[in-house]
């Protein structure tokens, strides 16, 4: 069972709990993008038991008729093991999901799993027409060229700053550069796409300038941040825009918890003051 402190950050452990968390969000008008914890699988039989286990998942959206939809890392579903691994894996989700209606989306690792992740992500946006989305990460100087690449394909695209810690040669390292890059990529996606844009920040700078392409452009786009992070911002914006929260659940919760309080140590008083009811 997942301890009250680290219940702020994830939902669960079963599917189960993961609905009910999608309901609850549901109600005050946030969607849901579901994850099944999980990740750097060496071996073939864990990726495989993960992808399955996003079948049912999906199986269990469709049934729950929830405002849901998931998001799969590479790695969990074999990236580690292959290319091949992965792009069989990732691929019969999303088939399986597009006959459901349910969306999928694609997260993003290391820096060195870009091209990979790209690459089927194209294959199935074109596959699904737009059924699918990819993250891609605005502390990687490659990017700029990435969004060029996914601007004319169907599908969504959710813009992050990056968790990873890629080397210098390939990476933005300071905050501002960091910053600068989000701000100009999230410009040329409102300019330059026919919508699907993700603002995956909780960094109210990005979320104003979001809400001001979209005046000046008009562009379609939507907000995604964090179970446990500024949820009421999330049901404040709620109001105007379309939110989706993303939910991490099932039994690998402890990892997760510790990156997100290490990210940010407030978060662990955070915690504890949900715990203790202050
Ligand atoms: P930061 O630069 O961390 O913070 C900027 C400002 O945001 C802060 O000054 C504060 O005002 C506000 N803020 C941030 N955190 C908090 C908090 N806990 N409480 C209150 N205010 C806060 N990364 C990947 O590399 N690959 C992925 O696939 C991926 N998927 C993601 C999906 C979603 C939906 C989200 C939200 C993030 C994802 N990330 C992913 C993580 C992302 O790359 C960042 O590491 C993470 O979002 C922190 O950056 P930030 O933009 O929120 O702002």
């Amino acid at each position: 069972m997942i301890p009250p402190i680290a219940s702020r950050f994830v939902a669960g452990e079963s599917p189960a709990e993961a609905l009910e968390h999608a309901r609850d969000l549901n109600d005050r008008n946030v969607k849901a993008i579901l994850n099944l914890l999980g990740e750097h699988y060496h071996e073939r039989a864990p990726a495989d038991e993960d992808a399955e286990a996003y079948l049912r998942l999906v199986a269990d959206i469709e049934s729950a008729a929830a405002e849901a939809c998931i998001s799969v890392k590479p790695s969990q579903v074999g990236l580690d093991v292959g290319t091949e691994v992965f792009h069989e894996n990732v691929e019969r989700i999303a088939d399986y999901a597009a006959d459901r209606d349910v969306f999928v989306w694609i997260d993003m690792e290391d820096h060195d799993t870009t091209d990979a992740t790209l690459d089927i992500f194209e294959k199935l946006a074109r596959k699904h027409e737009g059924g699918v989305g990819v993250c891609v990460q605005a502390n990687l100087k490659r990017t700029d060229d990435d969004l060029e690449r996914l601007a004319d394909l169907p599908g969504k695209v959710r813009l992050v700053k990056g968790a990873y810690d890629p080397p210098a040669e390939v990476a933005y390292e300071e905050k501002s550069a960091v910053n600068a890059a989000y701000e100009r990529q999230l410009e040329y996606m409102f300019e330059q796409f026919d919508g699907g844009i993700a603002v995956g920040s909780h960094d109210p700078r990005m979320i104003r300038l979001a809400e001001e392409l979209h005046e000046e452009y008009g562009t379609d786009f939507e907000i995604q941040m964090l179970m446990g992070v500024r949820e009421d911002a999330q049901t404040d914006l709620a109001e105007e825009y379309e939110v989706w929260q993303y939910v991490p659940y099932g039994d690998k919760w402890l990892s997760y918890f510790y990156r997100r309080v290490m990210e940010r140590k407030e978060n662990l008083l955070f915690a504890a003051r949900a715990v203790l009811g202050r």
